[in-house]
């Protein structure tokens, strides 16, 4: 405990009186411009420029005194300026004193900014000298309060958590500025309401003087807090000129097709990146981004309610020299290779929340993914085999759904992409491995010694893996010694998701950013010495089917990453089974009483395919490392060496 002394009171005072007496600029944009200076460690360092993110002006002042509006929603793509605009009205309001509370649905981050932002934030505005050193408060040791607080001469800066409660606290506050909101849970696991208006109740004593401030990327359509705040507001989008024509247009990807927006052309081998005009149609270049973005204005899509204004912005219109046209393009690449991609990208790029379009996919275009091939047959593209075999009990006296065993044999290639090569129902009893239907299905492969060939040019494909439902507890036993007759055959139990535990690693190669690192595609549980047990998270692989069974067939032969193929003589019984889930608005998956076994038996093949995969890549590495390979060279080797190397060894030979 620190007692200040006289002498520390007396220096407080004098302080004081050095203080500036004249007010700060009426703007917190004019206090900010050509003041603040950017540490040595952020992508631009130096004095700040304003007119280079000019968007931003019209925001921060809305956070000005004398500016009436008292709510500020902006909802923006994550390159984009949010902490920057929450750090100069954190910096205006020390100077201009007052009470203010910065609150993060991220703790990390929040973190990251009170050690790494914010003390250089206050040197750089010459705002040390305001700051009174903390004094340990008796109460909030008691409560265990883990809130951070700054004070200075006229107010403070608190930060917390929207995650704990315990946080909220009930001192009045003017300035509120609630950093990612989508990140927090909307509602505090006390039962104590939504969060963002427990802040806002901490604003009424201040009136019309308060100011509340949501920043965030958005997440789902319907949960989005962001979204749901923007709404209430005018509706801002950035608006810039043409160079060329000088029409004022909104910068938007457009799928990189159509008439305007961002598009792609190829150089010499290198991918250029241009903005083809809304209106003359001329090409824009990025080069061009710093004078348009300086040009531009803010345009309300509604009459703006008085008090309430709200900002939308993508990554297009990311200050020149940080984030790219170029990686925007890359990223929208990536996004149509990644299962679930694209709801990274709508969030994150285009600052847009994501809209799960349709809960199944339509069956006349998944009927239209019908290829040229025969089932049976292995075309080309295809690097490996997996299988997976759906386990019914059915019942004696219904024809309609009897004892049976369903299988289907899929072909992965590169990028995603999958080929059904052969759908096989075995009726008959499923209770014991040696007879009915398990003895069927063992004949079947000892004919065929699940090998498929490539009709062009006879290369022979085995199936690498296969999984066999064992989650009917009846039938599970019967599974595991069935998977002893077989090699390369491993019962699988399928689970809503599968929670990461505290003693294990995150699921590194799980492909999508946003994938919560507590989350795993699948875990292999050691049953005895002979048996491996797979869990499938099945809500993860049945995503990924219907992401990709909505990708449409492309003329000519070159088809999207993801793309599902199937043989031309599938009858649509396989079709109607494969979308027969719906996806609820909760994540879930429900056949509603329909047949879904060819479903099960995809998303257990995608994640056969994974777990081929994985054990491959741990192969590769075990072998480089037993022939001396440094560590760094070991390190190289992921998934996608795996998959060149595949494709080279399954390369169609050249006709003679
Ligand atoms: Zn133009």
């Amino acid at each position: 405990m620190i007692n200040p002394s006289t002498d520390d009171i007396e220096f407080l005072i004098a302080l004081n009186a050095e203080l500036p007496s004249s007010p700060p600029p009426r703007l917190i944009s004019e206090y900010i411009h050509g003041r603040r200076v950017m540490p040595e460690n952020t992508p631009f360092p130096g004095l700040v420029d304003l007119t280079r993110t000019q968007y931003a002006v019209e925001i921060m002042d809305c956070f000005s005194p004398w500016n009436p509006t008292q709510y500020i929603d902006v909802m923006s793509a994550s390159q984009v300026v949010k902490t920057f605009i929450e750090e100069n009205v954190v910096g205006y309001y020390i100077q201009n004193p007052a009470p203010i509370l910065v609150m993060s649905g991220t703790d990390d981050l929040l973190k990251k900014w009170w050690d790494k932002r914010l003390e250089p934030l206050i040197d750089s505005l010459g705002l040390r000298g305001r700051m009174i050193a903390p004094v340990e408060n008796e109460k909030s040791r008691r409560t265990g309060d883990t809130t951070k607080r700054k004070l200075f001469s006229g107010g403070f800066l608190e930060q917390a958590s929207a995650q704990s409660a315990a946080s909220q606290r009930s001192d009045s506050i003017r300035i509120a500025l609630l950093d990612e909101v989508d990140a927090a849970p909307q509602r505090l696991t006390t039962g104590e309401g939504l969060w963002d208006d427990n802040v806002e109740n901490r604003t009424k004593q201040w009136g019309t003087r308060r100011k509340i401030g949501a920043f965030s990327t958005p997440v789902e359509f319907q949960t989005s807090t962001i979204y749901k705040r923007f709404l209430l507001g005018d509706q801002c989008e950035y608006f810039v000129p043409c160079p060329m024509c000088g029409k004022f247009q909104l910068l938007v990807d457009n799928d990189f097709a159509g008439n305007h927006g961002l598009r792609v052309e190829k150089y010499d081998d290198k991918e250029m990146v241009y903005y083809l005009c809304e209106y003359c149609h001329d090409a824009i270049f990025e080069t061009q981004k710093t004078s348009m973005i300086k040009a531009g204005r803010w345009e309300p899509k509604t009459t703006p309610e008085r008090l309430r204004r709200s900002f939308h912005m993508n990554a297009l219109i990311a200050m020149y020299g940080g984030f790219s046209w170029l990686d925007y393009y890359t990223s929208w690449k990536t996004a149509h290779r990644t299962p679930d991609g694209m709801r990274v990208f709508t969030n994150h790029q285009r600052g847009l929340p994501f809209i799960d379009a349709g809960t199944r996919p339509k069956l006349e275009t998944v009927l239209e993914n019908r290829g040229k091939y025969r089932a049976g047959t292995v075309p080309p593209g295809v690097l490996y085999l997996t299988a997976f075999v759906d386990v019914q009990r059915g019942s004696k006296s219904d024809p309609e759904n009897p004892p049976r065993l369903e299988m289907e044999i899929l072909g992965i290639g590169a990028a995603y992409r999958t080929w059904s090569i052969a759908y096989q129902r075995f009726e008959g009893e499923v209770d014991d491995p040696y007879s009915g239907a398990w003895e069927d299905m063992h004949q079947w492969a000892v004919k065929n010694e699940l090998t498929f060939e490539r009709r062009e040019d006879g290369y022979k494909f085995t199936v690498a893996i296969i999984l066999i439902d064992s989650g009917d507890g009846e039938t599970s036993d019967v599974v595991y010694r069935f998977c002893q007759r077989w090699s390369n055959t491993f019962p699988s139990k399928g689970f809503r998701s599968i929670k990461r535990r505290k003693n294990e690693a995150a699921d590194k190669s799980a492909p999508d950013e946003l994938t919560e690192s507590s989350f795993k595609r699948y875990r292999a549980v050691k049953l005895n010495e002979d048996v491996t047990l797979y869990e499938i998270s099945t809500v993860y692989y049945k995503n990924q089917v219907y992401a990709n069974l909505k990708i449409p067939r492309q003329p000519g032969a070159e088809q999207r990453p993801g793309f599902c193929d199937f043989p031309i003589d599938y009858g649509e019984h396989y079709f109607d089974m494969l979308t027969a889930e719906e996806k609820m608005s909760d994540g879930s998956y429900d056949a509603k009483g329909r047949r879904n076994e060819s479903l099960d038996c995809r998303a257990g093949c995608l994640c056969g395919a994974d777990i081929w995969l994985d054990s491959e890549l741990l192969n590769y590495r075990a072998w480089a490392k037993a022939n001396k390979w440094n560590q760094q060279d070991i390190q190289r080797i992921t998934h996608r060496t795996v998959i060149d190397e595949l494709t080279r060894q399954t390369a169609m030979k050249k006709p003679a």
